[in-house]
C-alpha cells in the first residue's frame, strides 16, 4: 500500500466516443425514451466510475456526471426553477431541466455564461423570487449508485455554497448574508444525510475562493463552513479550490473542514509560495493538484516528485493527498484514437485517461518496487526531452523575429486623424457606411460540398470552383442589397480558428480530442506545440477572387492571435505572451499579403479577447497588455490608407475600453442586441473616437427585424456617438442563418441607414 492518496476531482461526461453527446441529442430529437435515455446515460456513467476504479483512485468522485450541466444540477436540486417555467415544486422534471438549458415554446433559455477563465459555460441560476428546497439529495443518490452497482466508497461533489451564489444572478450582493441564511440549512440536510449514509469524504467545489473576495463576504464564508462541520463532524470535507491562487490563503486554511484542495499548476507558484510562507495547519489534509486538469501534456514526473518532497515538509505522508489541478471535464477523453499524430506529440500528451495512469504513477512512487518506478520515469522523461528537443519546438528564423522586435513593431506609421482623412479620401464611403461582420450563411450545400473535399470525393480544384461559385452569389447579392463594404463570404471555413491552424506550422489537430463546451456542444480545440511558423498565403486567394468581381472594397478577414491563442491548447514551455506574439508575426504576413494584393480594408476579429481576463484584477494589465501588442504586430505595418477593422462579439466592454482604444483598429464592430441599449447607455461616459459599428441586429434568431427597429438603434447610437466614425453592421457573422432571412434583414438594415442618413 502507498502512503498517499490518490484522488480525482472529476471526470469528463462526454465518453471517449461522445456517446454523451449523441444519447442527448437523441432524446432532445424524440428518439429514444426518457426511461432507454436515463438507462443509456446510467451505463456512460458507471462506465466512467468502473475506469477510475480499475486505474486505482483511491478517492472517486461520484455526482460530478450530469445530464447537461453541474450548476443547473445544483439548482434543480434546491429547486431554484425560474416561474416562467412553470415549475410547482419538487423534483425537477425532465422537461423543466432541459427547458431550462435551452427553452421551449413557452419560455426562454436561461443565460449562460462561462465557467471562470475556461470555455466550459453553465446556466446561470436566477435567485429573484426564489423560494428554495431541498428536491432531492444529488450527491447522495450518486454515492448510493456507486456503491451498490460497483462496490466504489465514492467521494461525493457538491458545489459549494459561496460559490453558488456568487453564480447566481438576480440579488444583490447586500443580500449574501439572507440567501446563506435560506440555503444553509439545506446544505446542512445534504451534508447530514451524506454522514448517515457513512460517507467518508466529501468534495465541496469553491472555486470562488480565487477571485477577489469582498471583505464583507468572509463572514458569510466562515459561517458556511462553522455550520457544515458542525452537523456532519464525521464527514472529512475538502474545500477544493482551482483555476488560480487563492487570494486569502491563511483565511482559507483556517476554516473548520478537514482537507484543503490546491491547484499547483495554476497559480501553483503562488500557493507554493503561501505554503512555503505560512505552513499548513497540522489537523488538516492537503490535496495538491499536481496533474494539470486543463491541458493536454504530460506532466513532467521528475518535477512532481521534488514537488513532493518539498509539500512533505508541511504535511506528514499520510495527509498528502495527490490530484489534477482540476476536475478534468476541461481535457478531452482519450489517446486511444490519436495514432495519426506525430509520434514525438503524440509521446507528450495525456488526456483525461492518461493522466489518471499519472496520478496513480506519483502515487505509487513511495510504495512500489525503485526499478518500476525508475523506469517509469525515465520514460517519461524521455518522452518530454524528445519534444523539447525536437524541430517543431524551436524555429530559429521565428525566434529571431520575435526577439528582433521592438516598440516599432507595434505603431502604426500615423495617428488615427491622419491615416482616417488618408482613408476617407482612397474609399469616398457614405456617411453611415454598411458592411457585415464575415461570413454568410452556411448552408447544408456548403458543408456538403466540404465533407466531400475532406474525405477526397471532390478534388481541391472542384472545392475552389464551388467556393468561388458561393462567393459570387453573395457578392452579386452585397451589390443589388447597396452595402458600402462586401466581403468574401468565409465559405472556405468552418471554424475561425481551426482554418488558419490548418494553415500554420507548429499547430496540430486531433481526431478525437473533443471537450464539452456547453450542454452537448463541443470543441476540439487545436493544439500548439511549436513554434508557430508563416507558410505560405491563407486568405489571399478567396480574397483576391472576391474583389475581382467588385469595385466596392472587399475586406480581407482574419482571426486574430489572441483569439487563436486563448481557443488552443497551448505549450507551456515558452510564455504565452510569446506565441502570442509568433501568432501575431504569422498575420502579419498575411496582412501584408492582401494589402500587396490591393486588399485595402482587413478585419482581424478578436472575439475571444476578453474572455481570456484572468481571474483576478491584478493579472489583468499583463494580459491586456501582452493581448493588445499581440494584436497590433498583426496589424500596424500596413499604409495610412489601409483601413484595419477588428470585430468582438460583447457588449460587456466597459473594463476592457482602454484596451480596445489602444488595439488602435481604424474601426471596430462590437454586438448590441444582448445589451439591451446598456452598451449605447455607457458610451455617454465613455468616449471612443475611432470608426465604431454597433451592431443594429441580432444575428441569433432568425427574425427580420424591421427598418424602424434597426434605425431606433441607429438613432440613439448617433445621439452618444460621431456619425463621421459611425459604422452600420449586423451584431455578428451570419454563417449559422438561412439565406432567405439573412437578405430580408440586410436588406431592412441598408433601407435604416438610408433613412438616418437623411435624417442626419
Ligand atoms: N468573421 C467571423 C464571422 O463572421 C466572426 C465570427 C465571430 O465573431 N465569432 O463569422
Ligand atoms: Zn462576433
Amino acid at each position: 500500500m502507498s502512503q498517499w492518496i490518490s484522488s480525482n476531482l472529476g471526470y469528463p461526461r462526454i465518453g471517449a466516443n461522445r456517446e454523451w453527446k449523441k444519447a442527448l441529442e437523441s432524446f432532445w430529437a424524440g428518439k429514444v425514451s426518457e426511461s432507454d435515455f436515463l438507462a443509456e446515460l446510467k451505463g456512460i456513467r458507471l462506465g466512467h466510475l468502473r475506469l477510475q476504479q480499475e486505474k486505482g483512485i483511491n478517492l472517486i468522485p461520484v455526482g460530478d456526471f450530469s445530464l447537461y450541466d453541474h450548476v443547473l444540477d445544483t439548482s434543480t436540486m434546491f429547486g431554484i426553477v425560474p416561474k416562467r417555467y412553470g415549475y410547482e415544486g419538487g423534483e425537477v422534471s425532465l422537461d423543466t431541466y432541459y427547458a431550462m438549458a435551452r427553452g421551449n415554446d413557452q419560455a426562454a433559455a436561461s443565460e449562460m455564461t462561462k465557467w471562470f477563465n475556461t470555455n466550459y459555460h453553465y446556466i446561470v441560476p436566477e435567485l429573484a423570487d426564489a423560494n428554495p428546497s431541498l428536491t432531492v439529495n444529488r450527491p447522495l443518490h450518486a454515492y448510493l449508485e456507486a456503491k451498490q452497482e460497483l462496490g466504489i466508497e465514492g467521494k461525493p461533489v457538491l458545489l459549494g455554497l459561496y460559490t453558488f451564489l456568487k453564480l447566481s444572478k438576480g440579488y444583490a450582493n447586500a443580500e449574501l448574508p439572507s440567501l446563506v441564511e435560506r440555503f444553509l440549512p439545506l446544505y446542512c440536510e445534504v451534508l447530514s444525510e451524506l454522514q448517515q449514509a457513512g460517507v467518508q469524504w466529501v468534495q465541496i467545489d469553491e472555486p470562488s475562493l480565487v477571485t477577489d473576495i469582498p471583505a464583507e463576504d468572509w463572514k458569510q464564508i466562515e459561517r458556511i463552513y462553522e455550520e457544515l462541520n458542525k452537523v456532519a463532524p464525521e464527514l472529512k470535507i475538502i474545500l477544493q479550490t482551482y483555476f488560480e491562487a487563492v487570494g486569502d490563503y491563511e483565511k482559507v486554511v483556517s476554516l473548520p473542514v478537514q482537507g484543503i484542495g490546491l491547484d499547483l499548476v495554476h497559480g501553483g507558484e503562488a500557493n507554493l509560495e503561501h505554503l512555503r510562507e505560512y505552513g499548513f495547519p497540522e489537523d488538516k489534509v492537503l490535496a495538491a493538484g499536481l496533474i494539470d486538469g486543463r491541458n493536454i501534456w504530460r506532466s513532467d514526473l521528475t518535477e512532481h516528485t521534488q514537488v513532493i518532497k518539498e509539500l512533505g515538509k508541511f504535511v506528514s505522508p499520510d495527509r498528502l493527498i495527490i490530484q489534477p489541478s482540476s476536475s478534468l471535464l476541461h481535457t478531452p477523453v482519450s489517446l486511444a484514437k490519436e495514432d495519426a499524430l506525430l509520434p514525438v506529440l503524440r509521446n507528450s500528451l495525456a488526456f483525461a485517461e492518461e493522466k489518471l495512469d499519472e496520478i496513480q504513477l506519483l502515487v505509487n512512487i513511495a510504495a512500489e518496487d525503485e526499478n518500476v518506478i525508475q523506469e517509469a520515469l525515465a520514460e517519461n522523461r524521455k518522452a518530454l526531452s524528445e519534444l523539447k528537443t525536437s524541430v517543431f519546438r524551436s524555429n530559429g528564423t521565428v525566434r529571431e523575429a520575435v526577439n528582433n522586435l521592438d516598440e516599432s513593431s507595434f505603431v502604426r506609421k500615423s495617428d488615427f486623424s491622419t491615416r482616417h482623412a488618408a482613408q476617407q479620401k482612397r474609399f469616398h464611403l457614405p456617411i453611415l457606411p454598411t458592411t457585415t461582420i464575415g461570413s454568410f450563411p452556411q448552408t447544408a450545400e456548403v458543408r456538403k460540398a466540404r465533407r466531400q473535399w475532406r474525405n477526397g470525393q471532390l478534388d481541391n480544384q472542384q472545392y475552389e470552383a464551388f467556393v468561388d461559385e458561393q462567393t459570387k452569389e453573395w457578392i452579386d447579392i452585397q451589390e443589388e442589397l447597396g452595402l458600402d463594404v462586401l466581403v468574401h463570404g468565409e465559405f472556405e471555413r468552418t471554424d475561425m480558428v481551426e482554418f488558419f491552424g490548418e494553415k500554420l506550422g507548429g499547430f496540430a489537430f486531433t481526431a478525437g480530442g473533443w471537450v464539452q463546451s456547453y450542454g452537448s456542444r463541443c470543441v476540439k480545440p487545436p493544439i500548439i506545440f511549436g513554434d508557430v511558423v508563416y507558410q505560405e498565403p491563407m486568405t489571399l486567394r478567396e480574397t483576391v477572387y472576391a474583389q475581382s468581381l467588385t469595385k466596392k472594397p472587399v475586406k480581407g478577414m482574419l482571426t486574430g492571435p489572441v483569439t487563436i491563442l486563448n481557443w488552443s491548447f497551448v505549450r507551456t514551455d515558452i510564455p504565452r505572451s510569446e506565441v502570442a506574439y509568433q501568432i501575431g508575426l504569422a498575420l502579419r504576413e498575411e496582412v501584408e499579403a492582401l494589402e500587396s494584393a490591393g486588399i485595402e480594408m482587413i478585419q482581424v476579429d478578436e472575439p475571444a479577447l476578453r474572455e481570456g481576463l484572468p481571474l483576478k484584477k491584478a493579472d489583468h494589465e499583463s494580459y491586456l497588455t501582452d493581448s493588445v501588442k499581440a494584436f497590433k504586430l498583426s496589424t500596424s505595418s500596413v499604409n495610412d490608407t489601409t483601413q484595419i477593422h477588428t470585430h468582438m462579439c460583447y457588449c460587456e466592454f466597459h473594463d476592457v475600453i482602454d484596451s480596445i482604444e489602444a488595439m488602435d483598429a481604424d474601426v471596430i464592430s462590437l454586438e448590441t442586441s444582448r445589451s439591451h441599449g446598456e452598451l449605447i447607455e455607457n458610451f455617454k461616459t465613455q468616449t471612443y473616437d475611432k470608426g465604431i459599428g454597433l451592431g443594429v441586429y441580432d444575428i441569433h434568431s432568425p427574425r427580420v427585424p424591421s427598418v424602424e427597429e434597426m434605425k431606433e438603434v441607429v438613432v440613439s447610437a448617433l445621439d452618444v456617438l460621431d456619425p463621421e466614425l459611425f459604422w452600420i453592421n449586423p451584431d455578428c457573422g451570419l454563417k449559422t442563418r438561412g439565406k432567405e432571412e439573412t437578405v430580408a434583414a440586410l436588406r431592412n438594415m441598408v433601407a435604416a441607414a438610408g433613412e438616418a442618413r437623411n435624417e442626419i
